[in-house]
């Protein structure tokens, strides 16, 4: 079943990983932000897409959440040595890939193509696109002032409440080439158990991708990130909390609406399902904890049978 999944980093990995432990990876096109690409220490970094490259070339660490397993900091502590910048972590094994991708990407390639290289490289059989190879940052508003997404959320340690959160160049941002063709051939659309604001928004703010996903006639699922009203890591909650009013599964259904026909949430939040099915979502009520492959399977089947595609 071609399927293509919306993902962001560590949510979007972990979600991407059950996909294609149910479905066959090579029927799986991911589409992946590109909101919090940064340049650290004259490298370019893709945190979300490189989360989802990790997590499906089984190289990703279960316990940070993000970055590679096995990792070493010899880069990193000489940097702190030699008084450079550390506030973004860059682990040994995480700034060859940077190095790789930079250099690509000065020769002049596009994001979309490395991208698929690395992907390749690593054994990857799914597709990971970006959403976009043009530039677009997002940028987040707060009382202490503006930060791009990784100075907020990494170096403040995403403390300041957030105001707004705006899109940098999405308005002339284009689709990378093959997404549209994989929403276009596309039979199961997902939602990845991400940020709404800023791991998804990044990516439906590219108009022709919303248009495309607007237009699609096949069931689309969304699995909610909270669990019993809260992020299982990250700003995920203080964000709906704030920019939608409140962190029940409505409020989460709220920020697909017009896109998903289902939302997938947590048992811990199952009171909420009357007003998710007030909005026109389906509410499916499971557990969506990825603890373990169990895990994934169990909330896999789930989204399978509400797209009713569960053979
Ligand atoms: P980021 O770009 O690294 O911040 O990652 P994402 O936006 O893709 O994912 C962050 C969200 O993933 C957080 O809001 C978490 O609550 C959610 N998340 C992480 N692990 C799980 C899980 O096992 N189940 C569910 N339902 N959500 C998860
Ligand atoms: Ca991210």
């Amino acid at each position: 079943m071609r399927t293509v999944v919306l993902a962001g980093g560590v949510g979007g990995g972990r979600f991407a990983r059950a996909v294609v432990e149910s479905i066959p990876p090579a029927d799986v096109t991911v589409i992946g932000n590109v909101g919090d690409d940064l340049e650290v220490l004259g490298v370019h970094v893709s945190p979300d897409l490189d989360s989802i490259l990790y997590a499906l070339a089984g190289l990703n660490d279960e316990e940070r959440g993000w970055g590679r397993a096995d990792e070493t900091w010899n880069a990193l502590d000489t940097v702190s040595a030699l008084g450079g910048e550390t506030w973004f972590r860059l682990g040994d094994r995480d700034i060859g890939l940077h190095l790789v991708r930079t250099e690509a990407l000065r020769a002049g390639r596009a994001l979309s193509d490395v991208t698929a290289e690395l992907a390749r490289a690593l054994g990857v059989e799914s597709a990971i696109l970006p959403a976009t190879d043009d530039v677009l940052r997002t940028w987040i508003d707060t009382e202490a002032g503006t930060f791009s997404l990784e100075e907020w959320f990494v170096a403040r340690g995403h403390r300041d409440e957030v105001d707004a959160v705006r899109f940098e160049g999405a308005q002339a941002a284009r689709p990378a080439p093959g997404v549209l063709e994989a929403i276009a051939a596309v039979e199961l659309l997902l939602v990845a158990p991400s940020n709404p604001f800023v791991s998804i928004g990044p990516i439906l703010a590219v108009a022709e991708i919303r248009a495309a996903l607007e237009r699609r006639r096949v069931p689309a699922v969304a699995v909610s990130p909270l669990i019993g009203g809260r992020a299982v890591k990250g700003p995920a909650d203080g964000m709906l909390a704030r920019l939608a009013g409140g962190t029940s599964p409505a409020h989460v259904a709220g920020c697909y609406r017009g896109l998903v026909d289902t939302l997938v949430f947590d048992e811990a939040d199952e009171g909420g399902a009357d007003a998710v099915a007030e909005l026109g979502v389906r509410p499916v009520v499971t557990r969506t904890l990825m603890r373990d492959e169990d895990a994934r399977r169990r909330l896999m089947e789930s989204v399978l049978e509400a797209a009713g595609a569960f053979a």
